[in-house]
């Protein structure tokens, strides 16, 4: 007999079922009221008062996402950035944060443009080399912030060893797990104390709603400054986009499957291909952080970045020749993507000019890789 301990499969369809409505729906209806009815005692009570502080849909997807990363608790926000701006915010004034090199660009621009002002100081370091990360640790060290794999160069960080450092000074390790996902990684579980999503990628997976995520294994200070930031200043997400994620939500782990077996086979093609210099994706075994990948995620997604073996007008080339796979910037939706990673971060991009990023979508694997094949054919 599998044990009774409920799987990420079970988990993502009823973590935000409700069947305690009047109607008793199956599925939960979209509450728009901005408030909620006083006793008649003439008080509040409950958990129902105002929209910004609660609404019905937004607590069925906290508590999903919850479940989904093995926290205790989850607060969402109305995109990613706005729950990475909490993060900072929710530190104490003088707090030192050790933050990746190739950290996600918004996440840098944020904190290289606003991190003085919030009272913040920052160090970039290569978080490959833990002896880095160790050096860089000051006596105001409060939060080391992680992402694995990077954006867009792949490379991966041993959330575990990262966790056992910050632990040894008391700081907290936040990681953005928006690229692993929780079916390929629950950074909980190797000792993280927070959890941030960008649920705008796999955890939406159709290119239609704006959303970001914090989970946390302790409701602690920290949580309670997280609460009051998304209670008082109300970038929280809108019923109607908390209802369509947790709609989303309950495929995601069947969507994230196929998305592993499809970044898998693309990688594949494109790991013997003339025009292509470096391939980027952690699920193969030449890849340097493939060991960890291995050993802390369960599948390594649909996300591969490479460069070509030209310049960045004949990247720009590639790119503009496919047919199927739509130009744009983003990722986890169904539909496959790719881009001039370089063109889409503008100023303080770190990316190489000849790099390209591609999110593998769900189409037949067959009909992406015969589209990347007569693209890279537009160079000679
Ligand atoms: C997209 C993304 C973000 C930012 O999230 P938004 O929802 O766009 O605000 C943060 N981190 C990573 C890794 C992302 O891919």
């Amino acid at each position: 007999m599998p044990s009774s301990k409920k799987r990420i499969e079970t988990i993502a369809i009823h973590g935000s079922m409700n069947h305690d409505s009047a109607s008793k729906s199956v599925v939960p209806a979209i509450e728009v009221s901005t408030n909620f009815v006083h006793s008649k005692e003439g008080h509040q009570e409950g958990e129902l008062l105002y929209a910004r502080h609660g609404n019905p849909n937004r607590i069925q997807l906290e508590k999903v996402l919850a479940e989904l990363e093995g926290g205790v608790a989850a607060a969402a926000f109305s995109s990613g950035m706005a729950a990475i701006g909490v993060v900072f915010l929710a530190l104490e004034s003088g707090s030192h944060v050790i933050l990746p090199e190739d950290v996600y660009h918004g996440t840098r621009k944020t904190m290289v443009e606003f991190g003085e002002r919030w009272g913040l100081e920052y160090d970039f370091v290569d978080m490959r080399d833990l002896q880095l990360v160790q050096d860089h640790i000051r006596p105001n060290t409060k939060l080391i912030y992680v992402e694995t794999p990077s954006n867009p160069l792949m490379h991966i960080t041993d959330v575990e060893k990262v966790c056992y450092v910050a632990k040894e000074i008391g700081a907290k390790v936040c990681v953005d797990n928006t690229w692993p996902t929780p079916l390929n990684l629950n950074p909980i579980e190797y000792g993280a104390d927070i959890v941030m999503h960008s649920t705008t990628k796999y955890l939406g997976g159709h290119s239609d709603i704006l959303g970001g995520a914090l989970i946390v294994a302790e409701e602690d200070q920290f949580f309670e400054n997280v609460r009051k930031i998304q209670y008082g200043q109300g970038a929280v997400p809108s019923p109607q986009d908390s209802w369509l994620l947790t709609r989303s939500i309950r495929s995601f782990p069947y969507r994230m499957r196929a998305h592993n077996e499809n970044g898998a086979k693309v990688a594949d093609y494109l790991s013997t291909h003339p025009k292509v210099k470096e391939l980027y994706y952690p699920g193969l075994k030449n890849h340097p952080g493939h060991d960890i990948a291995r050993a802390q995620m369960r599948g390594f997604g649909g996300m591969i970045s490479f460069l070509l073996d030209g310049n960045e007008k004949e990247t720009l080339k590639v790119v503009a020749s496919s047919k199927l796979i739509q130009r744009a910037t983003s990722l986890g939706g169904v539909e496959s993507l790719w881009e001039h990673r370089r063109s889409s971060e503008g100023t303080l991009s770190n990316s190489p000019e000849n790099l390209i990023r591609i999110s593998v979508g769900l189409e037949h694997p067959d009909d992406i890789i015969s589209d990347i094949d007569q693209a890279l054919a537009a160079i000679k």
